[in-house]
């Protein structure tokens, strides 16, 4: 992870473009590639978003890295380590829906 921070930061100091990397500017750019994922499953079946072509695969693979590397950029300009955030947020969801209690079902915490 601090390789990919360092390598981001690298990457836009030297094309200057840290000017434009404002908290605003950047979970922008994030929406904007969530939704290039989200394009590709539009108007598919369940059946067919699970048997993607070696070709939309490989577009895909190019779309979650371009989401990763604005959430990496995002994080790193508010401060916020990533994998502290994602394995603290793991043990919240673990105390909010309790295997005994959710196993098996999709409800939202408040419906149980
Ligand atoms: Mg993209």
């Amino acid at each position: 992870m601090e390789e990919l921070i360092q390598k981001l930061r690298k990457f836009a100091e030297e094309r200057d473009w840290d000017q434009f990397h404002s908290p605003k500017n950047l979970v922008m750019a994030l929406s904007v590639e969530v939704s290039e994922i989200v394009e590709h499953f539009q108007w598919l079946t369940p059946e067919q978003s699970q048997e993607l072509s070696p070709d939309k695969l490989s577009e895909l693979k190019d779309e979650i890295g371009d989401v990763l590397i604005y959430l990496i950029r995002l994080a790193d300009k508010l401060g916020i380590d990533p994998i502290n955030a994602a394995l603290e947020k793991i043990e919240k969801n673990g105390k909010k829906y309790p295997v005994v209690r959710v196993k098996g079902k999709s409800l939202k915490y408040t419906e149980y």
